[in-house]
């Protein structure tokens, strides 16, 4: 070859490029291909020059992209001619700290195979090592001080390499070539148990087990936090754990050896299947089989539970095949989850017999991840572990943006350009521990991708902790955006749409811009901003909160707005003393202490109360997940199905109403005649369903959209989600539902991003 074919280019690659093993792969390619150069991490990704024949260079970039590492997803590769300086040989180089573009940090994975199959080796060095991890898996975001991913960076900082740990991490032709946390039983993080004082064993694992086989309660440190884990189908052990959490009712989620385990206490289809193995590893919601021997108290009145596979090698040392472990986040009920060793020590020993701690740290929290599927799709619940920090594409770009969400499953994200960085599941803002959990994720994010927030966005409600948050430290720079908005620029934004679209936005509350409660509401409009043009005709929420967690009085306040009978052969009705009934009814007359509500959570919790199922609550939206798993394998709409009940829709100053009042009648003589209450949770959701096609018919007719946006915590239910868009879908609207942000509260801040982020 001759002088004049060789060139040099500079390359930047970037993506999720770091920490998962993609400098040792462009190592070996480039030396496989006669290249010299080098390769590098920065904070804006990888860097790399890389000196030899044009062809060589091209079908390096080629490969690079047809074929990078398992973990690595590259979002782009710039190219420059820089003069050629006559390298002989490819070389890796040390990692830079230099501010630049963002550079995205992996999520935290599952074990992979590989290292699986070492740790069940005998003759391995890491056999049975509960922290065996190598450049394809293992912790990432949850270890990450700050970027460039590098071991100094990391809480494995303090734990040096042995001799063969170390020639592992320097060799580019090994599977831990730069794996940052490699570890072995020589020089790596170990595991112990405690209860007050160190327990001595020599064999933790074994021990747990055993506990754990006596009903005990441990207190497990995984990768994002501790779990409470017992035994599933323990049930004075289930029980003392809902004693002990102060949680009477909210499901636990489990963890199953493998999946043939799962699949003796649950029903799984494909997509489920597929889901459970991913290596997000998340919590599945699916349905429990008749024959499961779990206890009853994991998920009481529901006929789904929450379950994942193990993804941790510690995980997968505990659980044997045929195990069922109970896996609940430690912490109290809406504190968030722990994850330090002192910290433990301090709470936990009330609620768990015994901890199994460990002494890797873990440098931000992040709980499990929830899923389900619906329409044969995934339906994220918690978008969390596994998922986060990865980025979700926006459809425009914004100037560097922090959006505080809402109050309850709270997440922030922090944007630039059209990177949209959603944070881990913070929990419910209704405390301190939470706030400052909060603060301290912020913090985290804004340095990991060197963030500065010009903008910063929360809900219209004045008395949201985060809103308060916001003001208190941005003061002026605070943009608002109504709750309901945000949730359609929420699923608009995931999927690429910047309007216009008629917006269907059903949960259970949210500050309106009349300063009454919003939560069944027809938007119409863009990203540049929404109209309110329908909504489900209101009822009184009357003493507040009070409502909220006694859904019997929802159904006093929907009878009244309906003009139906307190008819004391209604459970409703019969709940309420006859002295409590009066008060109520001199509220609803007079307005007094109460605040009118346009929520379809509400007008759950009525026809939930009004059937039967559910008086009281003590997690949200329990009445109306109860409803749903009641119903659910029905035959509502179909050919000799259950049929259906009917919202009147009527126009009241330029607005369409969805007026409830002929569905809340038709339940009241329905329960009254003794129509199961299965029949009419089926009937409700087919009722609601047409109500949403119906709606969307009409703001087709008014405004010419053909385009119907579904989001808000209410579309979690996959009845409701389900039947909804098969009936839009039916009348020829495209529907936009979410995938990769949860309904919920929980995606609310990508919607105040994609909303704010254009002002
Ligand atoms: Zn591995
Ligand atoms: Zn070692
Ligand atoms: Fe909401």
């Amino acid at each position: 070859m001759s002088e004049q074919d060789v060139i040099r280019q500079r390359l930047r690659v970037a993506g999720v490029v770091q920490g998962v093993g993609f400098r040792p792969t462009v190592y070996q390619l480039a030396t496989s291909l006669d290249l010299s150069g080098f390769v590098g991490n920065d904070s804006a990704g990888v860097f790399i020059e890389l000196e030899g024949e044009a062809a060589a260079i091209d079908e390096f970039v080629l490969r690079v992209q047809a074929d990078p590492p398992p973990l690595a997803h590259i979002d782009s590769i710039d190219r420059t001619d820089i003069p050629a300086t006559g390298d002989s040989e490819f070389v890796i180089v040390e990692s830079q700290r230099h501010c630049a573009a963002t550079t995205l940090v992996s999520p935290d994975l599952e074990v992979c195979d590989d290292c699986l199959a070492e740790m069940n080796d005998p003759a391995d060095r890491r056999f049975r090592y509960p922290f065996i991890n190598c450049t394809n898996c293992g912790p990432r975001f949850t270890i990450t001080r700050e970027t460039p991913y590098d071991r100094p960076l990391t809480t494995m900082a303090s734990f040096v390499m042995c001799g063969p740990c170390q020639a592992e991490y320097d060799d580019p032709a090994d599977r831990r070539f730069h794996a940052q946390p490699n570890a072995c039983p020589d020089c790596g993080p170990r595991i112990w148990l405690e209860q007050g004082d160190v327990i001595p064993t020599h064999d933790a694992i074994a021990d747990t087990r055993r506990r754990i086989g006596e009903g005990a309660i441990v207190a497990i440190k995984g990768i994002g936090g501790f779990h409470l884990a017992c035994d599933a189908r323990n049930a004075d052990a289930v029980s003392a754990l809902r004693e002990r959490k102060h949680r009477t009712a909210k499901p636990f989620a489990v963890m199953a050896a493998d999946l043939a385990t799962t699949e003796q206490v649950a029903d799984l289809d494909d997509a489920e299947r597929v889901l459970l193995q991913s290596p997000q590893r998340p919590i599945v919601l699916v349905d429990e089989t008749e024959a499961s021997d779990l206890v009853d108290g994991i998920a009481p009145g529901n006929n789904r539970i929450g379950v994942m596979l193990p993804y941790t090698p510690l995980h997968h040392l505990l659980l044997e095949p045929g195990d069922v472990w109970v896996m609940t986040s430690a912490n109290y009920a809406s504190e968030p989850i722990v994850k330090g060793n002192t910290e433990a020590r301090e709470k936990l020993l009330e609620l768990a017999d015994v901890l199994l701690l460990h002494d890797r740290g873990i440098h931000v929290h992040c709980d499990d991840s929830v899923l389900r599927i619906a329409a044969g799709a995934e339906l994220p619940v918690r978008r969390s572990r596994g998922f986060a920090p990865f980025p979700v594409r926006l459809p425009v770009s914004v100037p560097p943006t922090l959006a505080v969400g809402g109050e309850l499953k709270a997440t922030f994200c922090l944007a630039d350009g059209e990177n949209a960085f959603m944070s881990q599941h913070i929990g419910d803002m209704e405390n301190l521990e939470t706030l400052d959990a909060f603060t301290a994720a912020v913090d985290h994010m804004t340095g990991l991708f060197r963030i500065e927030p010009e903008r910063v966005v929360a809900d219209l409600h004045p008395r949201y902790l985060s809103t308060r948050w916001a003001e208190d430290n941005f003061g002026d720079r605070v943009v608002h955006v109504q709750h309901h908005h945000a949730h359609i620029g929420s699923v608009m934004a995931e999927n690429k749409h910047t309007g216009p679209v008629i917006g269907v936005s059903f949960d259970g509350t949210g500050y309106g811009i009349d300063e009454t409660i919003w939560g069944g509401e027809i938007l119409v409009g863009n990203l540049d901003g929404f109209f309110r043009a329908g909504h489900l005709g209101v009822a009184q929420l009357v003493g507040g909160d009070a409502a909220v967690k006694r859904p019997y009085r929802m159904a006093l306040s929907h009878l009244h707005a309906a003009r139906a009978e307190w008819d004391e052969r209604l459970p409703a009705v019969a709940r309420a003393t006859a002295e409590e009934r009066r008060i109520i009814r001199q509220q609803l007359e007079t307005g007094l202490n109460s605040v009118e509500t346009s929520s379809i959570g509400r007008l759950f919790d009525a026809v939930a109360s009004l059937a039967g199922v559910r008086h009281e609550i003590s997690y949200e939206g329990q009445a109306a997940i109860e409803l749903e798993a009641l119903g659910a394998g029905g035959t509502a709409g179909s050919p000799g199905g259950d049929g259906s009940y009917r919202f009147e829709l009527v126009d009241r100053d330029e607005a369409l109403v969805v007026d409830p009042s002929p569905v809340v009648r038709a339940v009241a003589a329905d329960i009254v005649t003794g129509v199961p209450a299965a029949a009419v949770s089926r009937r409700f959701h087919q009722a609601l369903a047409d109500a949403v096609v119906a709606s969307a018919q009409e703001m087709r007719r008014r405004y010419h959209i053909d385009t119907a946006a579904l989001s808000g915590g209410v579309f979690q239910n996959v009845t409701l989600l389900e039947a909804a868009k098969r009936g839009l879908e039916e009348s020829g609207f495209a529907v936009l539902t979410h995938r990769l942000v949860p309904p919920n509260d929980g995606g609310l801040a990508l919607g105040q991003v994609a909303l704010a982020g254009r002002r």
